[in-house]
Parts: structure tokens; C-alpha cells; sequence
């Protein structure tokens, strides 16, 4: 678990964190990679052994006071005597110092799986940590993509069955205008097709588990990798000039859903814990082993859930969730054609159609308008993005994530499809150029990376202080304040939390008593069976009480646990508990910003505005911030020799006095130019790459974003040598520099670029063994997705890959009155104007 606060030390009320400008915000990573909090030994301590606060709840920790007949909440002061039980453990010091949950300020503990109302299995395993589980993962295939799409395809769930441990469950399913079933449990892979129903009650015209069984589909990746690859060599590309309407992703989703829930016994959109589904009345304890003494797919689904890899070729065009439908048909009287409503989840109104000409994304109109040269009159209908908003709902309910790939030069009608996979827990990729795609890497790397499931993170702050609003992939709790839900996460997600004050006085003058934070992030987790692989890694053993596999602890009978490469399903507890220093005056805030930090809060705002009111009225927002910022410092500059400015000249936008506050301007000016706010800078594909580019930044981490939004510009004087590690992103730092070659990287972009005055001796492309592609190589290992790679040669190549991310220059070709597109300088003068002008209307200079 990470946590960054915008200001490392906090305003000592809301009065001085008002005079400061900046925002007050705390950014967590709960799944972070933590290797100074190694999980406890369920036999040292178990969720449910620690102590909490009778008053704010909080968990005990090291920070707590300890007397002699209690302890005191560090977070709001209340003291909770060692009477009770849960707080017998802390009464005797000698004891107390060997409590490993007081012994560090992260800790992480089991949770016993019986604590969540599952009376049967308690019965039978008595305080159960773990239980086996198969991952069940099931590749949903679009059939109407050509031959390239499908060779990649191909590699991609080639790379999913590397990925995935041998005793993992993986299914094939392929969906056009029909669904595919394949079952590999014969010699030859064997197809049920099931057909859709565009309306109705149900997608498609039978279940699909009545066609084939879920148990059928399912087949163990170990024992049957070569048999699923048979299959995929079965797929047939679809034929050029397909007709339209032949995609009905939304209803394929719909029926694999219902079969996932079928088959785990499950009842969707059942309240729930957040993580696994009530079990309904399935004919065994779904914790029971199979005959085979594998774990059942029913445990392994009401447990661990699935995982649905969607892999899709183009936008929707068919049934539910069709982002591009015919033109809309007469409504049908009152009495005629069966019910509409479909009680799995909302479906959307098959009568809302939207204009094609407002409709988002130049790519999607562009789309449309070759599709209508074909003769026919099709249009984009948003209403889709309800559909699949719902279908995410049913899906988190499941305990389903959904990984939408979508690769595909055309439109994809990702706007509509995003809030599948993030509110799945899920991730959506998009590849615009096929050639490049790096699809099975990314595959993998999905597959690889450890996730947490069903996770509740709470925050819980002192008294004086309360989170206003949380953001990112996360859903507030319908009944406690400062609890979300987050349906899945990996080690890198990241969820912000704006900080507010109750009341005017702030902290106050408690100079000995500091405010607390505590995060709290409860979650699922796979590991593999018998050892601490997963989550964290495994530690040195410090004082014997660290280490997992409560090996011998495990519900009875369940002798899967023992297979290799058996997986396990645990629940599990970090705390975090961090003392908050305050800052008494604005320039020590000033010192303390973390402007990285800062970015996240304000690319979190500014997409809020931007769905809010609109992109343009954000920027304007955006621009408002930075000038009241720059006004708020220049005041503060003031106070020290008593003379503000006379002219907007001397105004100091760049925070030449603050070290700290440098990086603001420019990153505010980047997020103006960025897909936040519009397209993502020279998309090819319009909408969808700017929906791609929202949907990745809405969770990246701070160091992370900086990169995405102003990415890093480095120097080579030639492939061996670096000359400069960061240069600013415009012409005239290319034109100083004089450097040959150049390396940028956008987060999920790596462009390589030999300027037209390279020597000619310089070898192109860089050689495999030069540091810059070991720069490359180090930079694409490194990141959640891989990033595309382009290698240019000035003069010979087009230079746009690279020449659009040099944000600082002008934009001429962006429409009269564009939020930034004069450039940089342009920008800085324009803030020191408004903010000089601020300065004297409020009789500051
Ligand atoms: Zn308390």
C-alpha cells in the first residue's frame, strides 16, 4: 500500500490551505507492492484478532498510547480498556512488544473466509483461511475480423495459456451473429452454436449452459494446452465486405454472463460482500471437491469469480449494446411481441438513437459515413454506454472482470464500451494499427500480474479531517461514508481521495497530538497453494513471525490445494496508519507539494468537469485553477519584502522560488492539450484512442501519469551515448541540443528519432545491443501495458509520430480560441496576465 498526500505536510486549517491554491488530497495505491509489510502468520494474528477503537473503529496500532488499563485511539483519542475482549491481548507489556500488528505502521493479516456468513463451510473446516480454487477464464472471441486480426488473436490466447497455471480453467467461446461453444474435450474440438436473439428477455434462443455445460467448455490448461491451440487453428477469418449487423458483442457478453452465473449457482445483482455471490441452491457445497479431487467449478466461480478475456474486431453493430443500429423501426402497439424488460440487468431503450452528427469521435462518424456509402443508413446510438454499464454491474456482482482488447483501425465505439471493463475491475485496450499490436505481451502481462478482488478500502481520518470525494476506478458504499468498493485492482491501480476540514478551526494549536490517517483495504486474492507467492513476496523471516500458507488450515477435503500448481483463495487485511505533520504557514506548504501528486488531482478533476460540463468549460476550469495558484504564490512572495508586482511581467508563474512547485505550470498546460480534454494527440483512430487514453490515465499512478501526460524527451549523441536525460517537449530545445538521435517516451508510446542531420554513419535502426534500445527494452518490461514503438529517420520517414508530442508548440491547426494552442509561452504570459490582474483586483499588488 502507497499513499501520497498532495501536500506532505497538511494546511493546519482550511483557511490556510485556501491561501495556498493547491489542492488537499490524499492518493492511495492499495495494492502496491510492499515488501516492508510481509503478511502475518495466521497463527500470530488473524483479521479478527485485531483490535478496534470502540469509538471511530479504527484498527490498533503502533502509533496508539498504551496505559496501564487501556489503550488510546490515535485517530480520535478514545480509550478502549484491555476489559474487553478484543483488547485483552495489548494488557500486558511484555506481550504487547511481540504483538506484530503493533510492531510496524503496514501490516497485512487473514481474514477468516467464515467471517463472511458462510455457516457451511464453517461448519465444516472451523475458521477456514483458505480454500482451493481453479481461475476460470473464458476467451470471448469476435469472428468478424480478417485473417491479421485473427494471427493475432491467435498469439494473444497462446500467450493467456502460457500465463495461466496448469491447473487453471479455460474456456473458448467465439460470438458473430451466433454464439460458439468449443468444446475440447474429445480428439477434435467440437462447436455448439447457439443463435442470438436481438430482443426478448434472454440473448440468446436457449441458455447456453443447456447446450453445452460450463464443466463441458471448461477445460484444465495443463492437460489440454495442445487441444485448445487445435481449436484456435479451427477459426476462420470472416470474409471481406461482411455484412453489417454481424457483431452482437453486447448480447454474447450478456448470455456468457448468465452462463457464469448459472453454473457457479450463483444469484446476479444479489447484495453481497463485494467479492463473491450469495450461493443459491446449488446441489453440493460449492466449497466441495469434484469427484476428482480438483477443486469444483462452482467453488472456484462462487470464490475467485472468472475472468473474460474480450477480445473485439470492430464496433457493435448487433442486438444489446449495439453501438451502430439500423435506423429505428415504427413502435410496436402495447400488445404485440414479448416484454422488453430483461430483470438479468437494465437493458438499454432499443428505441434511443443519436444523430449520427452527435455522435463522439471524428473516427466513429468517419466509420459510419463509409458504412452508409454501402447503402444503407446506419447510425450510432449511445445509448449503448447504458447497456454496458449495467452489463459491468452484473459482471462486478459475478465477480467477473472483463478485459476488453479491442484491435481494430476503424472505430470500435469504445465510448460505449469502456464501463465494461472499468467497472468490471477489468482493463480496455485499444490497438489501433494491427501490425504493431502488442497484444499477446499485454495478454500475458494481464494475466501474470496478482490482483486483488472484492476489495473495500476505507479511509479513516482523525476527527478534524473527512474525505469530500474519492476518485477512480472505485464505487462508493451505499451505507458507510468513506467505504468503496473496488471490484478488482492490480499493484498499480490508484484511487485519490479529496480532503476536507469539519470545521474552521482545522488541526488547531495540538502541536503534540497530530492527526492520523489510516487506510484500510480488505480483498481477495489466488495464490498458489502452499507457498507466499503472490501478493507480496516472500520476506527474510524477521523475527519468525512472518510468512502465509496456512498449509493444514484449509477447509476439509479439499485436496486440490495439494495439486501442483494448485491455486488457493484467501482473504486478507492492510492497514496502513500514517501520522500527518502540519504546516503552520503557506510557504512551508509550498515546500512540501508533491506536484506529481498534485497532476493526479487535477487530471482527476478536470475528467469530472469534462463529463460534467463538457471539455471546453474543463479546460477553462483548468486554466482558472493555475491562475488563482499563481496569483495565491506571488502573494506569498509578497509578504517577504512588502512590494507585490507593478507589472504582469514580474508576475512568477514558473515558481522560480519554489523548487517543489516548478513542474505545476507545465503539467497543467499538458493536461490542457491532452485526451481529457479531446482527442489524444494525433489519434489515428478519433474517439477510441482518446477513450483508451482516459480510460488507462483514470488509474495510473503519479510518477506514472506524469509520464503519460508530459512525456520524457531524452538525448542521444549517438546510440551508445546519452547526451541529456530530459529535454522540454518543443522545437527550439531540439534546435539547442543539436543531439542526432532521440528517445520519447509517452507512457504508452516509445518514439525513436533520428533527426534529417544524423550523421549518415549512424546506424539505423539502433543497434540491439546499444544502450538506447536497452533504455527501450528496460522502459517496456517495466510498464502494466506495452507501450508501441516507432522508429523514425528525419527525411526519410513522416516525422508526425514524433513531432506531435511537442506540446509546447503552437497548434495551428487547432480551431480559433483552442484552451492552449498557442503554445507554452503563449500560455505562461496568458496566466500572468489573468493572474496579475486577479492580484490587483483583490489588492494584493
Ligand atoms: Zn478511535
Amino acid at each position: 500500500m502507497a499513499v501520497h498526500l498532495t501536500l506532505k505536510k497538511i494546511p493546519v486549517n482550511g483557511a490556510l490551505k485556501d491561501e495556498s491554491g493547491l489542492p488537499f488530497a490524499c492518493v492511495v495505491q492499495p495494492f502496491a507492492k510492499a515488501e516492508d509489510a510481509p503478511l502475518i502468520k495466521p497463527s500470530a494474528v488473524r483479521a479478527r484478532d485485531v483490535g478496534r477503537c470502540r469509538h471511530c473503529f479504527a484498527y490498533v496500532n503502533k502509533y496508539c498510547s498504551f496505559q496501564t488499563t487501556g489503550w488510546g485511539c490515535c485517530l480520535c483519542g478514545t480509550y478502549n480498556e484491555y476489559r474487553c475482549l478484543s483488547n485483552r491481548r495489548y494488557a500486558r507489556p511484555p506481550l504487547r512488544q511481540a504483538v506484530p500488528e503493533l510492531r510496524r505502521a503496514l501490516v497485512e493479516v487473514q481474514c477468516d473466509l467464515d467471517d463472511e456468513a458462510d455457516s457451511a463451510l464453517q461448519a465444516e473446516g472451523g475458521g477456514a483461511m483458505e480454500v482451493a480454487v481453479a481461475p476460470v477464464t473464458l476467451a470471448l472471441v469476435d469472428a468478424g475480423g480478417g485473417e491479421e486480426w485473427l494471427e493475432l488473436v491467435r498469439g494473444a490466447l497462446a500467450a493467456a495459456l502460457e500465463a495461466l497455471p496448469p491447473t487453471a480453467l479455460f474456456g473458448l467461446v467465439t460470438f458473430g451473429t451466433q454464439v460458439e461453444l468449443w468444446d475440447v474435450r474429445g480428439p477434435v474440438p467440437a462447436v455448439r452454436c447457439v443463435a442470438l436473439t436481438p430482443d426478448g428477455a434472454a440473448p440468446t434462443a436457449v441458455d447456453l449452459g443447456d447446450a453445452l455445460p460450463l464443466s463441458a467448455l471448461l477445460a484444465p490448461v495443463g492437460a489440454t494446452k495442445e487441444r485448445i491451440a487445435a481449436a484456435l487453428d479451427l477459426l476462420e477469418p470472416a470474409q471481406p465486405g461482411q455484412p453489417l449487423g454481424s457483431r452482437g458483442f453486447g448480447s454474447a457478453m450478456q448470455a456468457v454472463l448468465r452462463y457464469i452465473s448459472a453454473a457457479g449457482g450463483m444469484l446476479p445483482l444479489e447484495a453481497h460482500g463485494g467479492d463473491r455471490s450469495t450461493p443459491a441452491s446449488s446441489p453440493a457445497h460449492p466449497a466441495a471437491p469434484a469427484a476428482d479431487g480438483l477443486p469444483s467449478i462452482a467453488a472456484s466461480l462462487c470464490y475467485a469469480g472468472a475472468r473474460v478475456l474480450a477480445f473485439l474486431a470492430g464496433a457493435p453493430d448487433n442486438g444489446r449494446g449495439a453501438v451502430l443500429r439500423a435506423p429505428p423501426r415504427p413502435l410496436p402497439s402495447a400488445s404485440s411481441g414479448p416484454p422488453l424488460f430483461d430483470p438479468t440487468f437494465p437493458d438499454v431503450n432499443p428505441y434511443a438513437f443519436v444523430p449520427l452528427a452527435a455522435a463522439s469521435g471524428r473516427g466513429a462518424a468517419a466509420g459510419a459515413d463509409e458504412r452508409a456509402g454501402e447503402g444503407s443508413q446506419w447510425e450510432v446510438d449511445l445509448g449503448a454506454r447504458a447497456f454496458y454499464e449495467g452489463a459491468a454491474a452484473a459482471a462486478a456482482a459475478l465477480g467477473v472482470r472483463v478485459d476488453v482488447f479491442a484491435a481494430c483501425a476503424g472505430p470500435c465505439g469504445l465510448e460505449a464500451v469502456e464501463p465494461l471493463a472499468s467497472g468490471s475491475g477489468g482493463a480496455l485496450l485499444h490497438y489501433p494499427h494491427l501490425e504493431q499490436a502488442a497484444l499477446p505481451q499485454d495478454v500475458y502481462r494481464r494475466l501474470s500480474a496478482s490482483a486483488a478482488l472484492g476489495g473495500l478500502l476505507r479511509v479513516r481520518l482523525s476527527p478534524e479531517l473527512r474525505v469530500a470525494r474519492a476518485y477512480g476506478p472505485l464505487a462508493a458504499d451505499e451505507r458507510y461514508e468513506d467505504l468503496a468498493h473496488v471490484a478488482a485492482c492490480d499493484a498499480h491501480t490508484c484511487f485519490a481521495f479529496d480532503l476536507e476540514f469539519t470545521s474552521t478551526v482545522g488541526c488547531g494549536d495540538k502541536a503534540d497530538v497530530p492527526p492520523f490517517l489510516q487506510m484500510a483495504f480488505q480483498y481477495s486474492v489466488v495464490v498458489p497453494a502452499g507457498s507466499v507467492a503472490g501478493a507480496i513476496e516472500a520476506s527474510t523471516g524477521a523475527e519468525g513471525e512472518v510468512r502465509s500458507s496456512a498449509n493444514g488450515n484449509s477447509a476439509g477435503g479439499n485436496s486440490g490445494a495439494g495439486v501442483a500448481g494448485g491455486r488457493v483463495f484467501q482473504r486478507r487485511l492492510r492497514i496502513l496508519t500514517v501520522p500527518l505533520t502540519v504546516a503552520r504557514s503557506v510557504r512551508d506548504l509550498y515546500t512540501s507539494t508533491d506536484a506529481d501528486a498534485v497532476l493526479v488531482m487535477l487530471a482527476h478533476k478536470t475528467a469530472r468537469a469534462a463529463q460534467e460540463v463538457g471539455a471546453r468549460e474543463a479546460g477553462a476550469l483548468l486554466q482558472d485553477w493555475l491562475v488563482l495558484f499563481a496569483a495565491a504564490y506571488n502573494r506569498s512572495l509578497r509578504r517577504d519584502d512588502d512590494a507585490g508586482p507593478t507589472a504582469a511581467s514580474q508576475v512568477d508563474v514558473a515558481c522560480e522560488g519554489a523548487e517543489a512547485l516548478q513542474p505545476l505550470a507545465r503539467l497543467a498546460y499538458a493536461l490542457l492539450c491532452s485526451p481529457l480534454l479531446g482527442e489524444a494527440p494525433g489519434a489515428p483512430a478519433g474517439g477510441d484512442a482518446a477513450v483508451a487514453a482516459r480510460h488507462l490515465w483514470a488509474a495510473l499512478p503519479p510518477g506514472e501519469l506524469r509520464r503519460a501526460v508530459y512525456p520524457a524527451l531524452a538525448s542521444y549523441s549517438d546510440p551508445d551515448t546519452q547526451a541529456c536525460a530530459l529535454h522540454s517537449l518543443s522545437r527550439a530545445a531540439l534546435t539547442t541540443a543539436g543531439a542526432p538521435v532521440w528517445l520519447l517516451d509517452a507512457f504508452s508510446q516509445l518514439v525513436v528519432y533520428y533527426a534529417p542531420t544524423a550523421p549518415a554513419g549512424l546506424p539505423f535502426p539502433p543497434p540491439p545491443s546499444s544502450a538506447l534500445r536497452r533504455a527501450i527494452n528496460a522502459i517496456r518490461a517495466s510498464r502494466r501495458i506495452t507501450p508501441a514503438l516507432h522508429m523514425l529517420r528525419g527525411g526519410h520517414h513522416d516525422a508526425e509520430p514524433f513531432s506531435r508530442w511537442l506540446l509546447e508548440e503552437p497548434d495551428t491547426e487547432a480551431p480559433a480560441g483552442t484552451l492552449g494552442a498557442g503554445g507554452f509561452v503563449a500560455f505562461l504570459a496568458q496566466v500572468q496576465g489573468e493572474a496579475y490582474d486577479y492580484m490587483r483586483e483583490q489588492g494584493w499588488c
